[in-house]
């Protein structure tokens, strides 16, 4: 086993611990990576949350992150030690299912292995995530880091970026369309930026009047309070697409209000069990739909994009050992617009 250092949950409450904790050795087709730089997703925050505490195995979160490649396995053929690299939430699938033939690796009929709090397909174990020095993956779910590409601001790209652009590319959306963002945070503002760079008229949809100005420096030509009737009502039938990143459950009526006939909403933020009036979307033939993360094409798709258009995260790098720090302020909507932890401390 390949000993590294990792920040660990034990519990929804407790402080973060610095700890040591073993990687499998390399299998044919493994190859370790050096984590630089991990993203704080808020999606780590619900797993902290989630925990169920004493006894229950640790988390130790982090899907999101960049790095160099230390060791390749055998069969490695795609990666060399030394090659810049990049991993998203997904480290694993059954690779022949409907879904991962069609690429969808994300959807796959087993459930895809998550990078944490995920079962490993072989020996079973409960994956560690990225919060960690060294991450050991399958190759076919690395990517190469594009040059140009900030290794610390592209961390993000891997799952807030992905699981934004599987919807608006697979949405259309293009020049000509109208798109509304929800909730500018971590996956807000990199899907402001995304729509922005495929033509997309867009609009941000904020609770906090502070981010109007950011929002049209990532490009919005509009901005909506979304707690004010009188702005909602404004853009009543609006938008063919809104994607819905706000991570606290919320009534989706107002929303799917400012909706065009037969446009959509993509709900990709808090995931749970929301409650719909059929006839919000009778209304205007309206669709209501999802998605996660993203496939191995997309996210290859996505890191090109991004490297041919400078899109990056506009992140606040702390080092690894202020994860308490970042969680927390993540957990009050001080953060403009992602946490990026530098692991570097950790050796
Ligand atoms: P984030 O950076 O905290 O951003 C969330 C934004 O939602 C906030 O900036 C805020 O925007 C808005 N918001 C928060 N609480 C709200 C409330 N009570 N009412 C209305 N708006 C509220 O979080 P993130 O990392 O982008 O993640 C967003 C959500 O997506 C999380 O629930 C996360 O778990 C989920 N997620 C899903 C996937 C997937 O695969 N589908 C992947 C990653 C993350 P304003 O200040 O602009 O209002
Ligand atoms: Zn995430």
């Amino acid at each position: 086993m390949r000993a590294t250092t990792a920040w660990q949950a034990d519990g929804p409450s407790t402080p973060m611990r610095r700890v040591t904790l073993h990687r499998r050795e390399l299998r044919l087709d493994d190859i370790a990576v050096r984590v630089d730089y991990c993203g704080v997703c808020h999606t780590d925050l619900h797993a902290i949350a989630a925990h169920p505490g004493d006894g229950h195995p640790p988390v130790v979160p982090g899907h999101e992150f960049t790095g160099v490649v230390t060791a390749i396995g055998p069969e490695v053929k795609g990666f060399a030690v030394g090659d810049p690299v990049a991993v998203g939430n997904i480290v694993d699938s059954c690779g022949v299912c409907a879904m991962c033939l069609a690429g969808q690796e994300n959807f796959c009929r087993e459930f895809p292995t998550l990078t944490y709090s995920g079962t490993d397909r072989i020996d079973g174990s409960t994956t560690l995530g990225a919060y960690s020095r060294e991450y050991v993956v399958r190759d076919r779910f690395a990517y190469h880091l594009p040059e140009g590409l900030d290794p610390a601001a592209a961390a993000p790209l891997l799952c807030a970026g992905i699981t934004v652009w599987e919807p608006l590319h697979s949405l259309g959306v293009g020049p000509d369309m109208r798109v509304a963002v929800a909730g500018l945070g971590g996956l807000g503002h990199l899907a402001v930026k995304l729509a922005v760079a495929l033509g997309a008229e867009t609009t941000v949809m904020s609770r906090s009047a502070g981010k109007a100005e950011d929002a049209r420096a990532l490009g919005a030509q509009h901005v909506v309070n979304s707690t004010d009737p009188v702005q909602l009502d404004g853009v009543r039938n609006s938008f063919d697409v809104l994607i819905d990143t706000i991570s606290a459950p919320h009534d989706l009526s107002p929303y799917l209000a400012t909706v065009a006939m037969d446009g959509t909403l993509s709900h990709v933020g808090h995931l749970g069990a929301v409650s719909v009036n059929m006839i919000d979307l009778l209304i205007g033939r309206k669709k209501l739909t999802s998605a996660g993360s993203g496939g191995r094409p997309a996210t290859a798709e996505l890191l090109a994009f991004c490297a041919e258009h400078g899109i990056v995260a506009d992140v606040e790098v702390l080092p690894s050992a202020r994860v308490d720090e970042a969680l927390e302020r993540l957990g009050r909507n001080d953060v403009r617009y992602r946490f990026v932890l530098d692991l570097a401390d950790l050796d």
